[in-house]
């Protein structure tokens, strides 16, 4: 700390001399106000203690001058205390007044006063230091993170233009692939009439081997208008033009139709077919033709997968279904208690039927379960006659929601798989994208 005096008898220089030692200061004397002022006039003091003299208050200008010098230091005045003398003192901010003659406990007294105060304005001032590098810091951070706003809006801003050109590209390729397939469709049917035309013998007698080329070519064919057939139900269904024809129907005779269909496939496999139709289950308005292909789909994977020896069941029984409208709407299957109840549930009044396709064939991994739903999905694992695109599931889902039912898969590896599939007794959604024609 550094103290400057400006005194006018010896006596407070010596007073203040002894006082240096316990305040630990270090004292600048002065005897004259003029002195002072043009040696002191620049430098800065922490205290500055100033003895009047009787000569007209001349010295007001010079203390004026030195306390200029930030910080501006304390100031300590003794003098006689006269009227005048403390006027002036108040008037230069005195901190403190002092009559001659000095008593050394009150300076001591008026020093740790001081010194106390001004510990606490370092103390204020390294507050202040601290505060004022805080808001930097906040404002630099600010700065920042409107710069990372600003490249996240860039950002999101790409996003959306790459999004929104994705979806024209999308709707250019499901426009090639309507195209397209619609095109194909055409001239396969026709070579598929041909086939036909000529394994009936109606243009002539054919030798075996060649009946056995033309069955199998005729085979491809089908397969073919089949593949085709799945490509264009994605592009309607992507379109949104895929079209539910409801009618009143016998579900029972339906199943047994699509049964009929697949029992030969089943024996050439030997596989047996086992059939399980509840009684008691109503007419009820659906799209036959669309709920049958979902029905020959799922049979005709089952066949597909299931090696020969094996079997496959088909039930169809009355379902009471306690809708959950966000299960609905994830498409998530029911928890392993709930499928436990299943069968109790069916006792109750029935809203819905429950059709189940369950087959001992090469079963589904976990982790392919919810996958084989998605378009396109084939289990690579699965080599098991691979003739398909890995549509049919999707399609089939799409069906089954788009009549406000459910459809989901239990599979264990090397143990068979169940395909299950919910159709409610009356639809009250359906879902977006899909035309409903109400007859
Ligand atoms: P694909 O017409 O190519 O068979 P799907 O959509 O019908 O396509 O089926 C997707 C995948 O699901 C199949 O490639 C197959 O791996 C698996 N899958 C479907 N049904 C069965 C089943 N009954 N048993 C085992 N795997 C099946």
């Amino acid at each position: 700390m550094k103290v400057l005096l400006i005194y006018h008898h010896p006596s407070t220089r010596t007073l203040l001399e002894e006082l240096s030692g316990t305040f630990n200061y270090e004292l600048y004397c002065c005897p004259d106000h003029l002195n002072a002022q043009t040696t002191y006039t620049n430098q800065s003091f922490d205290v500055m203690i100033v003895e009047t003299t009787d000569r007209e208050y001349a010295w007001r200008p010079a203390v004026k001058d030195l306390q200029k010098c930030p910080p501006a230091p304390f100031l300590i005045m003794i003098g006689k205390g006269s009227e005048e003398e403390m006027t002036a003192a108040l008037n230069l901010g005195a901190a403190a007044f002092l009559a001659t003659p000095v008593r050394p406990q009150l300076l001591s007294m008026v020093f740790s006063q001081m010194m106390k105060r001004i510990e606490l304005e370092s103390q204020v001032q390294e507050a202040q230091r601290r505060a004022a590098r805080i808001q930097k810091e906040l404002e630099q951070s600010l700065e920042r993170q409107k710069e990372a706003i600003a490249e996240k809006d860039l950002t999101y801003r790409e996003l959306l233009l790459a999004y929104s050109r994705l979806q024209e590209l999308n709707q250019q390729k499901n426009n090639f692939l309507a195209m397209a397939t619609h095109e194909l469709r055409t001239p396969v049917t026709v070579m598929k009439g041909y086939h036909r035309i000529l394994l009936d013998e109606r243009l002539g007698k054919l030798q075996p081997q060649q009946k056995e080329v033309l069955l199998e070519s005729e085979q491809s064919c089908s397969r073919l208008i089949r593949i085709i057939n799945s490509l264009l139900d994605l592009s309607r269904i992507e379109a949104g033009k895929l079209e539910l024809i409801y009618q009143e129907n016998d579900f029972i005779n339906n199943v047994k139709m699509v049964i009929k269909q697949t029992k030969e496939a089943c024996k050439r496999k030997q596989l047996s077919l086992v059939l399980k139709l509840s009684k008691g289950i109503r007419r009820f308005r659906y799209d036959r033709d669309k709920v049958n292909q979902v029905l020959t789909h799922l049979l005709e994977n089952s066949i597909k997968y299931t090696p020969p020896g094996g079997k496959v069941y088909v039930s169809v029984q009355p379902y009471f279904w306690e809708r959950r409208s966000a299960d609905a709407a994830a498409g998530l299957k029911p928890q392993k208690e709930q499928r436990h109840q299943l069968e109790e549930r069916t006792n109750h009044s029935s809203n819905a039927i429950m059709v189940q396709v369950t087959d001992t064939g090469i079963g589904i991994s976990p982790e392919h379960q919810q996958e084989i739903f998605d378009e396109f999905t084939q289990v690579s694992s699965n080599q098991m006659n691979r003739s398909g695109l890995g549509l049919g599931l999707t399609i089939s889902k799409r069906i089954i929601e788009a009549h406000g039912g459910k459809i989901w898969v239990d599979s264990r590896l090397n143990s068979g798989s169940k395909f299950i599939f919910l159709l409610p007794l009356s639809p009250s959604e359906t879902s977006p994208g899909i035309n409903e024609i109400r007859s």
